[in-house]
């Protein structure tokens, strides 16, 4: 691909690892203290330049650190909930105070756009606000008994130490969706970041240690372990971690999710995506056209839920395709900090070969590249930054199967609407899906059993975006976990049916008779 220059990027790698260590001592975090003997360097995809040096830990201190977690969690569980929820509380009123902070640290690390890094940290303090209310709301039912004088009823209780491993797109937030509903349903937590962004994991865990400083809350509720696939291991296997949340590829899931089956320990698995819109012919097409750009080529393709396939009717393809090609060209590529870019860097050189590698199997496979795709030059050999590509395809191929993480945009036709379907549901994949239509007939087929298969429907808005309200999650080999909010809760919690006799008699159930 061809190489365009904008703009040179003027911020150097110096300038922006003042920035990270700015917001990092403004967080509570010691960074004197950061560089160690086994060293993980902390590379910016703005530059390509390293902007931390940390110190990583193996298996033995992981394991220590699910201790501490557990003989936290002894403590902890016998904390009434509404009390829990106020440590939830105050470290939401920290992350406010640091939204900027933290929002730094997202743009240094991710290369995420200002906007979007400050999202990120909203949706942090909303999951706060959403488990405080939870606190007061863990209820169980009662069902009625068959027996005079029973009680039937369900109790709910902390389930012990989660686990809590995430990916590098979203270095805080889903950390923020575990831990604070963990936290009020009396669990503690041992997180792994991403190796690739633990600076944004030090800072929100700072501020939380500071809320349970400052509320006499037991230590070691949350703990951050900056380690490795190989150093993670006892997340993965140990029996003091009921619960383990993961956030990454599919190849994470496969990796370890018969680990954790082979010792029945319960997962949450927040996997790969390879999400769709269907456009129809009844689409109102300026805001389509809306929706598909900023959920293909928002945070630089590198969300989960972005759009990755667009099926289009063919009345409507080659107006959608002229439409978002022209949107494409006028995007904004480069510095994420730079008032008006909408597109950062893509994260790393191993990104940047994913996306040409998909372009050049994509054309290889009959599509078209309509726009985009080629590299931008903005003075750092190491930092890559592309235009979003737009690649029209004549069918379905074994690249639009998979997930590429970086913007690339498969457009497919089709003329019925369950053909637009079959082909929707036809990949291994099963997180966020969407259908742009005035049609309510369309909009429910779609939003149906017989519709989209994934854990996210939308309609007349795009694939991305989740608000904390509702339960986020995927099916197939996303995973099936479910995460966040509406009963996601109660994954991070044991269940108890308990019967109550209060009568003087002991009738069996089903009228069993023992004597
Ligand atoms: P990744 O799978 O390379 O890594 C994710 C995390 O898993 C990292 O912390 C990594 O160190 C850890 N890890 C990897 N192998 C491990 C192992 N064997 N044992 C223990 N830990 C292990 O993913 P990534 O490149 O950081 O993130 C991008 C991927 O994450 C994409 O596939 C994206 O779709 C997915 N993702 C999914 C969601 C979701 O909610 N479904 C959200 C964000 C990202």
């Amino acid at each position: 691909m061809t190489t365009t220059t904008p703009a040179t990027l003027t911020r150097s790698t110096e300038q922006l690892r003042r920035r990270a260590h700015d917001a990092l001592r403004t967080c509570g975090v010691d960074t004197t203290t950061l560089p160690g003997a086994d060293r993980i360097d902390v590379r910016t995809p703005l530059t390509g330049g390293t902007v931390a040096t940390l110190a990583a830990i193996g298996p033995g201190e992981v394991e220590a650190a699910i201790e501490q977690a557990h003989q936290a969690f002894l403590a902890w569980r016998s904390v009434p909930a509404p009390v829990r929820g106020q440590l939830v509380k105050r470290l939401g009123e920290l992350l406010s105070e640091h939204k900027e902070h933290l929002a730094d640290l997202i743009g240094v690390e991710v290369g995420k756009i200002a906007s979007e890094a400050l999202g990120e940290v909203q949706e942090m303090i909303d999951i706060c606000d959403y488990a405080v209310g939870l606190s007061r709301q863990l209820e169980g039912r009662t069902m009625p008994s068959e027996r005079p004088g029973h009680r039937l009823m369900e109790t709910w209780h902390p389930l012990g130490v989660v686990a809590v491993i995430s990916a590098f797109n979203f270095p805080a937030a889903v950390w923020a969706w575990n831990t604070a509903v963990a936290l009020v349903c009396g669990d503690t937590v041992v997180w792994k970041p991403s190796e690739k962004t633990p600076l944004v994991a030090l800072a929100s865990a700072a501020l939380l240690q500071r809320a349970a400083r400052e509320l006499h809350a037991p230590e070691h509720l949350n703990t951050v372990v900056v380690t490795d696939a190989t150093g993670a291991a006892p997340l993965i296997d140990s029996p003091l971690v009921p619960l383990v949340s993961a956030t990454g590829s599919e190849r994470l899931g496969a990796q370890i999710a018969p680990r954790i089956a082979a010792r029945f320990g319960r997962a949450i698995l927040e996997l790969g995506g390879n999400n769709a819109a269907v456009v129809t012919p009844s689409a109102d097409l300026d805001l389509a056209v809306r929706g598909i750009v900023f959920a293909a080529a928002g945070t630089a393709g590198q969300r989960c839920t972005t759009l990755r396939r667009l099926i289009v009717h063919e009345s409507v393809t080659d107006e959608v395709v002229t439409r978002v090609a022209a949107a494409y060209r006028g995007l904004q590529v480069g510095d994420p900090f730079e008032a008006g870019t909408l597109v950062g860097p893509l994260f790393g050189a191993a990104a940047h070969q994913a996306v040409q590698d998909a372009l050049t199997e994509a054309v290889a496979a009959g599509g078209t590249l309509v726009a985009g795709g080629e590299r931008v030059d903005v003075g750092h050999d190491d930092a890559y930054y592309v235009r979003p590509a737009l690649v029209t395809m004549p069918a379905q191929a074994d690249v639009v199967q998979r997930e590429t993480f970086g913007p690339v945009l498969y457009v497919l036709t089709y003329r019925e609407l369950d053909d637009a379907i079959a082909l929707h549901n036809g990949v291994p994949q099963g997180l966020s899906s969407a259908i742009f239509t005035q049609d309510q007939r369309e909009a429910e087929v779609f939003l149906s059993a017989e519709g989209s298969d994934c854990g996210i429907v939308n309609v007349n808005i795009g694939t991305s975006g989740a608000e904390i309200g509702g339960a986020f999650g995927g099916e197939k080999t996303t995973g099936g976990g479910r995460e966040s909010g509406s009963d996601a809760w109660r994954a991070y919690m044991r269940r108890a049916t308990n019967t109550v006799n209060y009568s003087r008699e002991l009738p069996l159930a089903q009228g069993v008779s023992f004597a």
